[in-house]
């Protein structure tokens, strides 16, 4: 029956829209063979994929064909879907009408397609506090040491944009570390880039799952995000952003699709010149590709329940950790600012792995360990965070990682389990 106002109508439309994972409580086996509902605390490795991600390839795959290749009906649909997820990814990230977005396989395939765009030249400054994926394709790159606070990352900025030589600049930060759930000051950093001429690019990968970002309102140029930490399948990502570098770069690959025209005995090429086509060779991931924007579509409303929901479970595992004698959480700003859904620990005489592995076979929780491809700043934060007896030794930490799908019962799991684990020792 039709709603007798929109008013009454208003939860029952909100309850149809709210997001939800496939597998949350999914069965896993223990070391002593029982069954437990999985707690998955690793979303910022691979987030879980949602329902809605799963029904729009369910969907898309009877129709599935090559794109902008073919006249028949199925390439045709797919061409459609595949440029339809361009303008859904477009107006996720609030990115300008004219600004390209370009699919990648991941945000180190979309950061790389960046590097080798960059004229060259370009002074890149990058905070050595990066994942690998930011930190390592720059040809040549001024490294930032970890700054002790935000104001400190946006003076360091200033400083290293100003000495800069004269050329093309770009300024790379993560919007979220993948350490430490910290957020960095992006409109602050965007505003210091600006006033030095340079550009500003983005690593979004974590920020993306927790938070919405829009890249004009902010003036960023550039932003870098997989599909496989937004609740969607693996192997399809994203580089939007100003399309004059990318033109002017030779294509990624090499192949078709990039090339417009090959003559002779293909010794002659014109590229493609638009910066999708030139950078995007190949038969493109269209499943993945539909997942992604599948995933962006879903998470575009409903922000202020999913962070709720997330600040609350953050604040929870926090204090919990913080009543265990033997387990220490790394930041790098304390308590200074805001943070994702992230948190990296350490407990006392235990080496990370050994933790991990303990967590999964006797509590039924995944969570990572190592130095989570940013080895230069878990470093830093086992230097300088007074690890003390809880380093490992190996250098490596425990990250616990959480969003939608995630309860209570699993962040109270995962204190119980470190606090009896801390007690027993290793
Ligand atoms: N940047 C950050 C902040 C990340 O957390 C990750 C993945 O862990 C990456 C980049 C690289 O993402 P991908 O492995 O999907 O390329």
């Amino acid at each position: 029956p039709a709603p007798a106002s929109g008013r009454a109508a208003a939860p029952a439309a909100r309850a149809a829209r709210e997001p939800r994972v496939i597998g949350a409580d999914a069965p896993v086996p223990l070391d002593d063979g029982r069954e437990v509902p999985y707690a998955n605390l690793d979303y910022a490795a691979s987030a879980p994929c949602l329902e809605a991600v799963h029904e729009a390839v369910t969907k898309a795959l009877p129709y599935y064909s090559s794109v902008h290749r073919g006249a028949g009906y199925a390439s045709q649909v797919t061409t459609d879907a595949y440029e339809k997820a361009r303008e859904t990814v477009r107006g996720f990230l609030g990115a300008w009408r004219r600004s390209a977005v370009v699919f990648t396989r991941n945000t180190t395939d979309a950061m790389n397609l960046l590097a080798h765009a960059v004229p060259p030249g370009t002074t890149v400054v990058v905070f050595e506090t990066e994942h690998h994926a930011t930190l390592l394709p720059w040809r040549r790159a001024v490294r930032l040491p970890a700054p002790a606070t935000p104001a400190e990352a946006i003076d360091a900025a200033d400083r290293a944009l100003a000495a800069a030589p004269t050329g093309p600049r770009l300024l790379v930060v993560t919007a979220a570390s993948n350490v430490t759930g910290e957020l960095w000051p992006v409109r602050e950093l965007a505003n210091v880039a600006r006033r030095h001429g340079a550009r500003i690019a983005v690593d979004a990968a974590q920020l993306v799952p927790h938070r919405p970002i829009d890249m004009s309102a902010l003036g960023v140029d550039y932003v870098a995000f997989s599909g496989h930490k937004l609740y969607a399948p693996f192997g399809a990502g994203v580089l939007a952003g100003r399309a004059d570098w990318l033109r002017a770069a030779a294509p990624y690959l090499k192949g078709g699709g990039a090339s417009a025209a090959v003559t002779g005995r293909g010794d002659t090429t014109r590229w493609a010149a638009d910066a999708e086509q030139r950078h995007e060779a190949g038969t493109p991931n269209v499943l993945g590709v539909i997942a992604l924007a599948a995933a962006c579509d879903t998470l575009s409303a409903g922000w202020d329940a999913r962070i709720e929901h997330e600040e609350r479970l953050l604040a929870r595992l926090r204090a919990g950790i913080a009543s265990i004698p033997g387990v220490r959480e790394l930041t790098l700003w304390g308590d200074r600012g805001p943070r994702v859904g992230i948190v990296s620990l350490l407990v006392d005489g235990w080496n990370a792995r050994d933790v991990a592995l303990t967590l999964s076979g006797e509590y039924g929780i995944g969570v990572r360990d190592g130095k989570f491809c940013a080895h230069p700043f878990v470093r830093h934060l086992l230097d300088t965070g007074g690890a003390g007896g809880c380093a490992d030794g190996e250098g490596s930490a425990v990250r616990a990682s959480f969003g939608i799908g995630t309860t209570d019962e699993h962040v109270d799991r995962l204190v119980g389990a470190l606090a009896r684990l801390a007690s027993r020792g290793a």
